[in-house]
């Protein structure tokens, strides 16, 4: 990288978050005059670079116009007073690649992005490349500018994606998609769009990877040159075999599903995607089965957090769209389902075709309403709200009989009760375990 590139420049970075401080100290270092804007309260904080930081009020707009370029942080509204400005916006994810010489692998979808971006780096990790996991995940990009790397995997966001000019990966993976987000792009096209724009820059040489079966995705027309890989639950280029056994890589078996400790059918999904990103990336077929003998999962999502009088408790905290409820549940033949939180603009009809595989429906939080009123004309079984997580866990055990499971699967967002999906998990997963310990010691 040149000497100080910012040298002279003015850059305003909206948001002080993990993404935003990293954002700062980068471009400061780099010589620019670097303003900060966040929303809401902000602690008090070290300001080791002197640079000015500034709540979002009246005089925001002019002081932006004053600016080279804008750094949006990753959630930054499209409501947001900065997008009446003209001044050139971009994300953190387009700053770094500019950036950045590392070649990058990115995994975009509704879901699966996380469990996605982690199969991959541990596939390319056991293969003796040096991969490091950035972006949504929780490790800005930027922050790892200048370490000796072979790849980034970058779990990409649609709000990250939505402001790139450049950004253009070897590898890109998209993973599915359903609607999600309503409340942050102004519509379903806008989201799809957004998410598209992973592919917009590739060409010769770079890879598509994406899901065959899914018609939003099927129907995105790719750059020219690109090579496209498909993967799916069937016939594609990463499927399974006519008799569903076997995984396979290009008309090859490589790794039994027996095999796998995860076998759910979105499991089995992220599995191929993961397998076609790290296969294009050069990882072989034998390491690439390695990696998925030994995932047990990620937590928060479909994990088994205990079992009592014969009923498996799940917790899916990170399930905050209907589409990945149904993911859930679909790996359940009885199912005591827990949901609601705070929707997140989402239509939660979709659930009804979840009937079939529930036993009963506790309601909770914010939404509880409204998933009462999904099921309540359709169903014979009980829908009961519940007023705590406490409440949630004990009435669903009253609901469950040996063999049903158990599952947390929220289908909002957590910001009701919580702050985070992490802490709706941990919380269930302790009520489980409390519960669990009580009963078995008496
Ligand atoms: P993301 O990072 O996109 O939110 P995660 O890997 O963290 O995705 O999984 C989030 C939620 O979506 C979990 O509840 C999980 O069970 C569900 N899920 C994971 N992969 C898929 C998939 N391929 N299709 C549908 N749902 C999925």
């Amino acid at each position: 990288m040149n000497v100080d590139p910012y040298q002279g420049k003015s850059v305003v970075v909206v948001g002080y978050g993990i993404t935003g401080k990293a954002v700062t100290e980068f471009l400061v270092l780099n010589g620019a005059s670097v303003k900060v804007f966040y929303d809401g309260k902000i602690n008090e904080m070290p300001n080791p670079f002197g640079f000015s930081i500034a709540p979002v009020d009246s005089g925001f707009l002019q002081q932006v116009e004053l600016a080279d370029l804008v750094v949006l942080s990753p959630g930054v509204p499209l409501s947001h007073p900065v997008f009446r400005s003209s001044v050139p916006k971009i994300s953190e994810l387009e700053l770094a690649f500019r950036h950045s010489s590392t070649p990058m692998i990115a995994v975009t979808g509704t879901n699966g992005k996380t469990t996605v971006t982690t199969l991959v780096t541990e596939m390319l990790t056991r293969a003796g490349l040096r991969a490091k996991a950035v972006g949504n995940i929780g490790t800005s990009i930027i922050s790892m500018i200048g370490e000796e790397l072979d790849f980034f995997v970058v779990e990409a966001s649609s709000f990250q994606l939505a402001t790139i000019e450049s950004f253009c990966p070897k590898i890109a993976v998209w993973t599915n998609f359903t609607p999600d987000h309503l409340d942050w792009h102004q519509s379903i096209d806008h989201y799809k769009l957004s998410k598209a724009r992973i592919f917009e820059n590739q060409g010769r040489g770079d890879v598509a990877v994406v899901n065959g079966a899914d018609p939003v995705i099927a129907s995105i027309s790719l750059p020219k040159e690109v090579t496209s890989v498909s993967f799916g639950l069937g016939n594609y280029g990463f499927g399974l075999s006519e008799d569903s056994s076997f995984l396979i890589a290009r008309g090859t078996e490589f790794v039994k599903v027996s095999e796998l400790p995860r076998t759910l059918p979105h499991d089995l999904e992220n599995a191929l995607a993961s397998s076609a990103a790290a296969f294009s990336a050069g990882v072989g077929l034998d390491e690439i089965a390695d990696v998925l003998r030994g995932f047990e999962g990620l937590p928060h999502r479909v994990e088994l957090v205990g079992v009592l009088e014969g009923v498996s408790y799940y917790n899916d905290s990170k399930a905050t769209t209907p589409a990945s409820v149904i993911a859930a549940v679909g790996g359940f033949e009885s199912v005591v389902l827990i949901a609601g939180g705070k929707n997140k603009g989402l239509d939660l009809s979709p659930l009804v075709e979840l009937i079939p595989r529930l036993k009963s429906v506790i309601a909770i939080g914010d939404a509880a309403g409204e998933v009462e009123e999904v099921f309540s004309e359709h169903v014979t079984f009980p829908v009961l709200r519940a007023y705590s997580m406490t409440d949630a866990v004990m009435k669903a055990r009253e609901q469950a009989s040996a063999g049903d499971a158990v599952l947390l699967s929220p289908g909002c967002t957590s910001f009701d009760w919580y702050s985070s999906y992490v802490e709706r998990g941990d919380d269930f997963r302790t009520i489980v375990q409390a519960m669990t310990s009580r009963d078995v010691n008496k």
